[in-house]
């Protein structure tokens, strides 16, 4: 690993970010070292997408980190991160929120999430599609997930060179979340976080109003 050049592409990166923007480092297949060399360098926040990599993971690097869950989430793997983890930005229906809420009453801890929104059109995003987002935030619980926090959404655009379908993209789950802010259905001082943006589009997402982006390849280079 060269840790200069690791420096240089996370300075960067920095440099594009503006303060209210919440950098998550992007660090699935990447090894405890490129991690440790990040945390070395100041950075705290890193996203995970496969539980059994994070769980491994975890016990070897530094407890003050905030470990962030991006992929997808079947209800079995829950248990793998729940003791810990900072933020799922991953939550796709009941199934797995009833059990983040048993694995976090086990963890005798409060576990944050935000609702995934499908905005792209590609058959292969995961995530709720805005009819099916509105229903569960409308139903949220709170008797039956009162050790969950819905912090706002997630979203992924469209793999796409066309940054204007990105940009559209984007813009929708923006007007999606206002909506739902303005609404009586979330409260509107925990419902804060959009969750949109990578590599190739952080600049487009953050126009449009993200407040954490998920990067890797800009940050670690090429993923192998
Ligand atoms: C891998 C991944 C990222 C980071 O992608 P890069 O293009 O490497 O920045 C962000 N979000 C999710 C959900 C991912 O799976």
């Amino acid at each position: 690993m060269d840790k200069v050049a690791l420096a240089e592409r996370y300075q960067q990166v920095k440099a594009t970010i503006p303060s209210h923007v919440k950098l998550i480092a992007v660090s699935k297949t990447r090894s405890v070292e490129e991690i440790q060399a990040l945390y070395d360098l100041g950075h705290r926040a890193f996203g995970e997408n496969y539980p059994q990599e994070l769980r491994d993971k975890h016990p070897l690097l530094p407890a003050d980190i905030e470990w962030h869950f991006i992929g997808h989430l079947q209800t079995n793997k829950v248990k793998y991160i729940a003791p810990f983890v900072h933020l799922v930005h991953t939550v796709d229906g009941p199934k797995v929120l009833d059990e983040l809420q048993k694995r976090a009453h086990a963890a005798e801890r409060m576990i944050d999430v935000l609702v995934q929104v499908n905005i792209a059109q590609e058959e292969t995003k995961h995530g709720l599609d805005e009819n099916e987002a509105n229903a569960l935030l409308s139903h949220w619980d709170v008797a039956r997930w009162p050790l969950l926090r819905v912090r706002g959404l997630m979203g992924m655009a469209t793999n796409s060179a066309d940054m204007a379908q990105v940009a559209a993209e984007f813009h929708g789950l923006a007007t999606f979340f206002r909506a739902m802010q303005a609404s009586n259905q979330v409260d509107p001082a925990v419902f804060t976080e959009m969750s949109m943006g990578m590599s190739g589009d952080a600049t487009t997402a953050i126009a449009a109003g993200s407040t954490m982006v998920r990067i890797g390849t800009a940050i670690f280079g090429e993923r192998a």
